[in-house]
């Protein structure tokens, strides 16, 4: 069954409606060398591992650490960028689906031309 394309965008919206927190960006497995001289990580290791979560604003990129504590909710919050870029795919073909419905004669008008 389908579903019109007005359905479907309400649908989406409900959606979009559960993605928070939201965060648009990379996150990245990094290996680090800690403060420590005298730590494992600066010898035979091995090193210590972290995220980091790159971002742009107005055009710049930014680049954080995400401490342990906050590494399931920045997960968490980047997995949600992931799903609204896929919801935006979705949106943007149900939009074009509704444009060739609507550019098509309707049957009326096929017979009077
Ligand atoms: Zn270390």
């Amino acid at each position: 069954m389908s579903i019109s394309p007005s359905e479907q965008r309400t649908l989406l919206l409900e959606k979009l409606r559960r993605l928070m927190p939201l965060m648009k960006g990379s996150l990245a497995l990094v290996e680090l060398t800690c403060g420590t001289p005298s730590c494992r990580c600066h010898t035979t290791g091995p090193k210590h591992k972290g995220y980091y979560f790159s971002y742009r604003l107005r055009g710049k990129s930014h680049t954080v650490y995400i401490p342990k504590r906050f590494q399931n909710e920045v997960k968490q919050a980047h997995a949600h960028w992931l799903e609204l870029k896929r919801l935006l795919e979705e949106w943007t073909a149900s939009e074009v689906q509704e444009l060739r419905q609507k550019a098509k004669p309707s049957t009326k008008e096929r017979k009077e031309s």
